[in-house]
């Protein structure tokens, strides 16, 4: 029976604090596997401009290729359909079977669990690796499995990442080297731009 966490995210761009949190879980929870799976169209980011996933996905594998084998990019949701945790956790355990499921998660979104589709059935099917932000609380449904990972405090979020990089500053220390050059040759993110064009 292996350990297999589920890490998704928008990851629009993925950033350090990713990484160290899938790190980090992997060592304190000896998780064999963290898959980092890009969503697809979140329901939850409905009308917020995203990159498209195939540049959020490259990155995920540049981010994953220049760190721990056990961090395993996963393009399940990848397209353009609304992406569902619970659709995503029955394909991975469909996949594993036998397999002990994690879905690891960061206080800001663990906080907005009852509002995703299907929560009971999600709560039911998975435990929860739940990992502190600074300034995010969240409380526990009944019934919940949680492992808690309380060490974390990293001010590092993409939008604060979008907005530098739109302003054209490359914040170096939130970004692996790998990600910030893929950056950095497209121009994603308005990156390079001049301004007042
Ligand atoms: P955005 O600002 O666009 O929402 P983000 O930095 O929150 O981006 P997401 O892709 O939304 O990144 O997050 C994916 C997962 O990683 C979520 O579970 C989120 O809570 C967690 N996460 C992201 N940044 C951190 C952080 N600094 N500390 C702990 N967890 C984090
Ligand atoms: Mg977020």
């Amino acid at each position: 029976m292996r350990r297999i966490a589920i890490f998704g995210g928008t990851f629009d761009p993925i950033h350090n604090a990713h990484l160290a949190v899938a790190r980090e879980a992997a060592d304190r929870c000896a998780l064999d596997r963290v898959l980092m799976i890009p969503n697809g169209n979140p329901p939850h980011k409905q009308g917020v401009e995203r990159v498209d996933w195939m540049h959020r996905y490259s990155m995920v594998e540049l981010a994953c290729a220049a760190g721990d084998a056990r961090l395993e990019p996963s393009n399940l949701e990848q397209g353009r359909a609304r992406s569902y945790s619970i659709h995503t956790i029955e394909r991975v355990k469909a996949a594993h079977p036998g397999d002990r499921i994690f879905f690891l998660i960061g206080a800001d979104a663990f906080a907005e669990i009852r509002t995703w589709y299907r929560w009971e059935d999600v709560l039911a099917a998975v435990e929860f690796i739940v990992v502190s932000r600074p300034g995010h609380t969240y409380d526990t449904p009944p019934g919940a499995r949680i492992l808690l990972l309380e060490t974390m405090s990293l001010d590092i979020s993409s939008s604060d990442i979008r907005a530098e990089l739109r302003e054209n500053r490359m914040p170096a220390g939130a970004l692996p080297k790998s990600v910030r050059d893929y950056i950095a040759a497209t121009g994603l993110y308005g990156h390079g731009k001049e301004f007042g064009c």
